[in-house]
């Protein structure tokens, strides 16, 4: 247990990985997201069709991603708007984000990820995926990669209970997303993982008992994502078909569960984002009417009513931060 608030935290109440890039890399990293096309063993019928249950990749790519297909040209146009809107930016990563990133040939891979490199503006890559699409051949690549560019790895937990995982047709395990982070913490590379809260039958217990297994895992940074409903997806199909069949949380709700697990997490885990938004055109419920960047400010207060903060409760052993 921690009896204070940790000095590392520059006057937060959790450990922002704003404030950490901000020490290592002078600024803010910002993300350009790409699409090289990649697919989903969950889409592809290797493990189903139809994805996971809240999937919608609509909800989360930019939309110039749709229109340009050539990577260089999708980073160009990512870095002009986001020179614009986040002036101060240290550096730009590319950011494979929709789909699972890993899940292609060594050789697309490369490709892929080095067409992203050479570009002149992008500093490192960030590559999201699933558990199941790491083989030990594509975490020595990655490893290799990252001795020349900064390399994150994100890593789609979603939940940390097997019955929760199953409902939502996910395809795997939660013993699958231990390994995976195990071996990938092995070659050294920086891990992020992502969580979602409020997905049919996570209880509190099961959410709890899903923080102390994080805490244990060597997880660099840590995503929050609110549950949402999203068209063109199986939830929403069985939302709008009976919406009293399924409970979703209200913001205050959202905000304590985050809390609840945060609390429970190592100190020096950096937090890395806590919730999302979606395209009005996307999303059926729950409207919060919540931009991106209110989730930090909300966040901090809750935390200050309720006298919280990220490691109150951490059993484990304290880890250097990196
Ligand atoms: S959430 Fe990820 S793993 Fe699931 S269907 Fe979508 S792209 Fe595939």
């Amino acid at each position: 247990m921690s009896a204070a608030i940790p000095e590392a935290f520059h006057g937060r109440r959790y450990n922002a990985y704003n404030d950490w890039a901000k020490k290592h890399y002078g600024g803010r990293l910002q993300k350009i997201s790409v699409d090289a096309g990649f697919t989903c063993p969950n889409r592809d019928g290797t493990l189903g069709f139809g994805g996971c249950s809240f999937c919608n990749n609509e909800g989360f790519s930019p939309s110039y991603l749709r229109e340009q297909r050539n990577i260089a040209e999708q980073i160009d146009t990512g870095v002009e708007f986001a020179r614009r809107r986040y002036p101060r930016s240290k550096a730009f990563l590319a950011y494979f984000q929709s789909y699972s990133n890993t899940y292609a040939a060594l050789e697309k891979l490369r490709e892929a990820y080095g067409a992203a490199i050479d570009h002149p503006d992008i500093a490192g890559l960030v590559v999201g995926t699933r558990p199941d699409c790491l083989p030990d051949e594509t975490l020595d690549y990655l490893a290799d990669l990252s001795k020349r560019v900064f390399v994150e790895l994100e890593i789609g937990i979603e939940s940390c209970d097997d019955a929760v995982l199953k409902e939502c047709l996910r395809g795997h395990d939660f013993s699958c997303t231990r390994d995976a982070f195990a071996r990938a913490a092995q070659r050294g590379l920086f891990l992020t993982g992502h969580l979602l809260i409020g997905l049919p039958l996570e209880t509190h217990e099961s959410l709890m008992r899903g923080a102390e297994a994080l805490a244990a895992l060597p997880i660099d940074a840590l995503k929050f994502h609110q549950l949402q409903i999203m068209r063109g997806t199986r939830l929403a199909e069985r939302y709008l078909a009976d919406p009293e069949n399924l409970s979703l949380l209200d913001l205050n709700s959202y905000f304590d569960s985050v809390i609840d697990v945060v609390e429970r997490l190592p100190p020096s885990m950096k937090i890395q984002r806590l919730g999302s938004e979606v395209p009005p055109r996307v999303l059926v419920s729950p409207d919060w009417g919540m931009r991106l960047d209110k989730f930090a400010p909300m966040f901090e207060e809750r935390l200050r009513a309720r006298n919280a903060w990220q490691g109150r409760c951490f059993r484990g052993q304290k880890t250097e931060d990196r």
